[in-house]
């Protein structure tokens, strides 16, 4: 297994995270045929995709449409090769991550705190998704897309991006799905957006824990630690109901995680705005980060649609202003 490189996303996987490493796993392939990247890195190991854990609804509705398995399972990076796609944490990252031998990092977030002993290919651009980064890779080098890898790309940045409706949509974004519809044939993407995230609305049939945990991410704010997680609905009324039953899971989590604070957002992507359950041991950080005070177990913030642009910011500030 020397002579594998996988390519992995962050945990608890998006559909971004998945298809992206998909992706990159086939153009790093094609640059193995070659035997290096243009002229900065030799290219001599034959690259997988990897899950970190279960795929969601979307990301499997995805897959099944353009023809790709889902990727085999990684979870401990010790001694092995990777690549990670759509993260730079520690804590979204393989457990030993500092085991591993990083050859590459493909990301749209804040750089994490991941570092390595020499030069890599890290690229990074402040888009809307992984896969548009990636395009602009397969551009770069000269490789063609094939239509199903063309397929999960757009699928990624529809995603991603919440059908354009998200603040991290950039124009690039924009500009790469409308090339990568052409080639896939595409012509109706606000519908091909909306099929594809109507799929994570289904929450029926899944427990508490499984709604809070399907997009949950770790961060550390000011020294404490907090955990954010998203459910993005065609409608937020349809998970009213269970807010008490979500709330006391949360707590749950909060007291087995030893978290500082705990919040989910259920992000309404017809409405455009979030409902946020917080649980928290410090209820006004909530009204010093969004300037609503926090009197019942959650709070409506209009227009608010996306954890790193929308959310993460502004909490990071009101810890730091402790
Ligand atoms: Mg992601
Ligand atoms: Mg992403
Ligand atoms: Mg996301």
């Amino acid at each position: 297994m020397k002579h594998v490189v996988y390519v992995v996303g962050h945990k608890n996987p998006d559909t971004d995270s998945v298809c992206s490493a998909i992706a990159l796993a086939y153009l790093w392939n094609k640059w193995k045929e070659t035997g290096k990247l243009n002229n900065m890195m030799k290219i001599d190991v034959e690259a997988k995709p990897a899950v970190q854990g279960d795929i969601n609804a979307e990301t499997r509705f995805v897959l099944g449409k353009f023809g790709f398995e889902v990727p085999e399972k990684l979870t401990d990076a010790s001694g092995k090769k990777v690549v990670l796609i759509d993260h730079s944490e520690k804590g979204q990252s393989l457990d030993n991550i500092d085991k591993a031998e990083i050859l590459a990092i493909i990301d749209h977030h804040k750089i994490g705190d991941i570092t390595t002993p020499q030069p890599i290919l890290f690229v990074n651009l402040p888009v809307g998704c992984t896969a548009t980064v990636l395009k602009l890779l397969f551009d770069n080098t000269g490789i063609e897309i094939p239509k199903n890898v063309a397929g999960i790309l757009l699928s990624s940045i529809l995603s991603d991006t919440v059908v354009f409706k998200s603040p991290t949509t950039t124009e690039l974004d924009k500009a790469v799905a409308s090339d990568l519809a052409k080639k896939v044939g595409v012509t109706d993407l606000t519908k091909l957006g909306i099929e594809i995230k109507s799929k994570l609305s289904e929450i029926e049939g899944m427990t508490a824990r499984q709604i809070i945990m399907r997009d949950f991410k770790d961060f550390t704010m000011a020294g404490k630690k907090v955990g954010i997680g998203q459910v993005e609905l065609v409608d937020v009324e349809a998970v009213k109901p269970r807010i008490d039953e979500i709330y006391e899971e949360l707590k749950k989590i909060k007291t087995e995680g030893k978290y500082h604070s705990i919040f989910l957002m259920l992000t309404d992507i017809i409405k455009e705005g979030t409902e946020l359950v917080s649980v928290t041991d410090d209820p006004k950080i909530v009204e010093k980060a969004f300037g609503k005070k926090l009197e019942a177990k959650s709070v409506w913030l209009p227009k608010v649609m996306s954890r790193k642009k929308e959310v993460v910011p502004p909490l990071e500030k009101a810890f730091a202003s402790k």
